[in-house]
């Protein structure tokens, strides 16, 4: 569609990053130009997520706000894609009827095809993978293989894009079925990309500037492949990937507890690009929540599992996810959330509110029993312990010095200057001042820096800290 143009706003994890970026690509190629502004856009996309209630919420107030603009301008397509469009199309049309299509994950490659079809015929448009259900045939699941490779293997940045870090996914959807997650229904079963396309991808990427690598699948750690009769496995990846001349570091996320063999540890202590930075949820401090999760560990092996980890790799940073008030959490299993953080050490956390999700085993055997109030104040505690901690853990680090990928100017630094500027006053310094990048736990580091610097790994002296950001000044030689 020579000169029309598309606003793609993306909400949710990674995965939909890297979706969104693929659909921008594959519209880019047939003639579409992304625009800033929604109103002003032929084609408005709102990639979605499902995984919590709040995140569904989201999407519903960004359609309400598009009534408007669709108004004046009956011409302009809305598009939902993503988890929410798989999971609920007939709400988001009986909802929002405004919306002109619809398009699950695993159907992304369609949606210039679905785009054909709203201008031809001026009707809904919607393209969704039968896996929702999960009794899909052999033959279903594989047409939806190769819909999703296909999205995968169209991926062609635009010149301009930054690509210093980049996502490469290694596997799709997810078998776990932990009772809380919509995934296995959005997403569809575990499927597995083939090692010679996912180094193929890295190194389309490095030639284009890429410099980081983060290997994503939803249980990246459980990534296996047949190759000429054995299985390549994430640890095999991760020593590829890092062969691959113009990629500095390689990261994987997120992991399972369940599935963690040693080879990925050894990879992170042998392989000097692969990260000792580990993301691994573990959702709850009591085996009786695990259990109700039905997540397939227990707070033993999870503990066993770091303890391992730092056995091998002695200073990894680790994160992790808990969810607060899962039906029936009661104060003592609430305690050992919190007695877990205390134990485990880890570099940050993300903490969420238990919202059943429709279809789950959750929402339809347990009972959203603890109060919202109560959530709240188990969220608050939880964030509270990790501040501390992380707190206290950032102030050793003042005086060491550590290697940051320079990412760019510093936004904390340019919100503040717009808010100087927007009440007048003089501004302290120039935007370029304040640089920012991670360091390889990724951890957020802002310095004084020159933009030259952007791209390249620089050393920096850290000189003072909060829990979340460290402040330091490049070491020069
Ligand atoms: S492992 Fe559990 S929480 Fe993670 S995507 Fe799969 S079902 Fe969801």
């Amino acid at each position: 569609m020579q000169g029309s143009t598309v606003y793609l706003e993306t909400m949710g994890c990674q995965m939909n990053v890297l979706d969104s970026e693929l659909v921008m690509g594959q519209l880019r190629a047939i003639g579409y130009r992304p625009v800033d502004d929604a109103a002003k856009a032929d084609v408005v996309l709102i990639n979605t997520c499902s995984v919590r209630e709040h995140a569904e919420q989201k999407v519903l107030s960004r359609l309400g706000a598009l009534k408007k603009p669709k108004k004046d301008n009956p011409d302009m397509i809305v598009g939902v894609i993503g988890c929410m469009a798989q999971r609920d199309p007939d709400g988001i049309f009986g909802k929002m009827p405004h919306v002109d299509l619809v398009c699950g994950p695993g159907e992304l490659n369609k949606v210039s095809a679905l785009l054909e079809e709203v201008r031809a015929n001026r009707t809904h448009a919607i393209a969704l993978s039968q896996s929702m259900s999960r009794r899909n045939t052999v033959l279903q699941r594989a047409l939806e293989h190769d819909s999703v490779e296909a999205l995968d293997l169209s991926r062609d940045p635009a010149p301009d894009e930054n690509l210093l870090q980049a996502y490469v996914r290694v596997q799709r959807g997810c078998d776990k079925f932990c009772t809380f997650c919509v995934v296995p229904f959005t997403r569809g079963p575990e499927r597995c990309r083939p090692p010679a396309q996912i180094l193929d991808e890295a190194r389309m990427l490095a030639n284009r500037g890429a410099k980081e690598v983060t290997l994503i699948g939803q249980t990246v750690n459980s990534y296996v492949h047949p190759e000429n009769s054995r299985p390549v496995r994430l640890a095999d990846l991760l020593v590829r990937v890092s062969d691959v001349a113009g990629i500095e570091r390689v990261r994987f996320v997120t992991s399972y507890p369940g599935d963690f063999t040693d080879d990925i540890f050894e990879a992170m202590r042998d392989v000097p690009k692969v990260c000792e930075y580990l993301h691994i949820p573990v959702q709850s401090g009591s085996d009786a929540v695990l259990k109700r999760m039905r997540r397939q560990y227990t707070v033993g092996q999870y503990i066993d599992l770091l303890d391992r980890a730092r056995e091998y790799v002695p200073d990894i940073a680790v994160a992790s996810d808990f969810i607060v008030g899962f039906c029936g959490e009661t104060q003592e299993e609430h305690e050992s959330s919190l007695r877990l953080i205390e134990r485990c050490r880890f570099k940050n956390l993300f903490v969420f509110k238990y919202s059943p999700r429709p279809g789950t085993v959750a929402d339809r055997h347990n009972h959203d029993d603890v109060p919202e109030d109560v959530k709240r104040t188990r969220n608050i505690e939880l964030l509270s312990l990790q501040e501390r901690l992380a707190s206290s853990h950032n102030q050793t680090l003042i005086g060491t010095t550590v290697e940051v990928l320079v990412e760019g100017f510093s936004k904390a630094a340019l919100k503040a200057q717009e808010a100087e500027q927007l009440r007048g006053e003089e501004v302290a310094w120039r935007r370029t001042d304040q640089l920012a990048g991670r360091t390889r736990k990724d951890q957020i580091v802002v310095f004084p820096g020159k933009p030259e610097d952007i791209g390249l790994l620089a050393d920096i002296r850290i000189n003072a800290v909060t829990a979340l950001t460290l402040h330091g000044e490049v070491v020069r030689d």
